[in-house]
């Protein structure tokens, strides 16, 4: 009994898209595309064919799925004529293949602008005329891999923070090593507090900064070579002391610099509140001064009047 009424119930035609019945539109489609049962089993082929343009967003490969059932519709399309086909096969292959050759263009443009660059530095590095002729003379195999590793070996050599290690060695062994004491007056005795170092140590490496360091690393190693050791004749070795020597300053430099960023994050002290906020200032740029904490603070009495933030007036 119940079982024909259930039937009945499916016989009365509902659309569950538009919840038109039947006799509201006599001529419509229908069809029933999924395993739903009653109310749902039943919808427009319009309709249907709307919800599934809403699903695909264009994209007509999409594979669209009953909402209730999770039944995928099947949809069926005419039959392709031979040259159409043809043609869908070439636009489906191209569409796969495009990312690929993009990729591939990519990398290529990559590869032949290291070489270029690798070429361009040998020249550098060994001046013009030898570096033509070393290239000259070498397995072209040997440059089409050789050439494209200086600019790697650049990068790769730039990303090694020996001035971290050094650093760190530093500050475990820095009693020990009265001369560099000397040099650099260390206030670990007086430090007020360890800051927490990791952020001054581990900043996270800016891939741009690295790049641009280590591809400007040649000229500015043949620059350096010039100018402190214009004496040895070759250009090769000229180069290699410059390079030497400017990344040993820059690290000693460097390291000072992070050492004196680290005093100052030991040494800072936070202030009382207090109400009156014209007076604040400047208390406490004297006595960070008073420590020579911080060479970027400027002592206030020597401040132009002009410069000085007009709200602190
Ligand atoms: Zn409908
Ligand atoms: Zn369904």
């Amino acid at each position: 009994m119940s079982q024909s009424r259930l039937q009945q119930d499916e016989d009365r035609r509902s659309c569950w898209v538009c919840f038109a019945t039947e006799e509201d539109d006599r001529t419509a489609a229908w069809v029933r595309p999924c395993r739903c049962r009653g109310t749902t089993k039943w919808v427009h082929q319009t309709c249907l064919q709307r919800w599934v343009d809403e699903k695909q967003k264009g994209n007509s490969t999409v594979k669209v799925a009953c909402p209730q059932c999770n039944t995928e519709y099947l949809i069926l399309f005419p039959k392709l004529g031979p040259v159409v086909y043809v043609m869908d096969i070439i636009d489906r292959v191209i569409y796969k293949m495009c990312p690929f050759v993009a990729g591939g263009i990519f990398i290529g443009t990559v590869y032949w602008t290291m070489v270029t660059y690798g070429a361009v530095t040998v020249m550098q590095v060994l001046g013009h005329k030898e570096g033509l002729n070393v290239m000259e003379q070498a397995d072209p195999l040997f440059l089409l891999i050789g050439l494209p590793t200086i600019p790697l070996m650049l990068i790769l050599g730039k990303m090694v923070r020996w001035e971290d290690y050094v650093l760190r060695l530093w500050r475990k062994h820095s009693s020990k090593l009265p001369l560099i004491n000397y040099l650099f007056p260390d206030e670990h005795s007086r430090l007020s507090r360890v800051p927490a170092d990791t952020v001054t140590l581990t900043d996270p490496i800016s891939a741009t900064r690295v790049l641009c360091g280590a591809l400007v690393m040649p000229t500015i190693a043949t620059i350096v070579g010039k100018l402190m050791f214009g004496f040895v004749q070759s250009n090769f070795q000229r180069t290699l002391l410059g390079g030497i020597a400017f990344v040993a300053i820059k690290g000693v430099l460097k390291i000072y610099y992070k050492q004196q960023q680290y005093l100052r994050q030991a040494n800072r002290i936070i202030r009382d509140y207090e109400e009156d906020t014209q007076e604040t200032t400047n208390p406490i740029v004297e006595s960070q001064v008073a420590h020579s904490v911080d060479p970027h603070l400027v002592d206030p009495h020597l401040v132009d009047p002009h410069q000085v933030d007009p709200l602190q007036e």
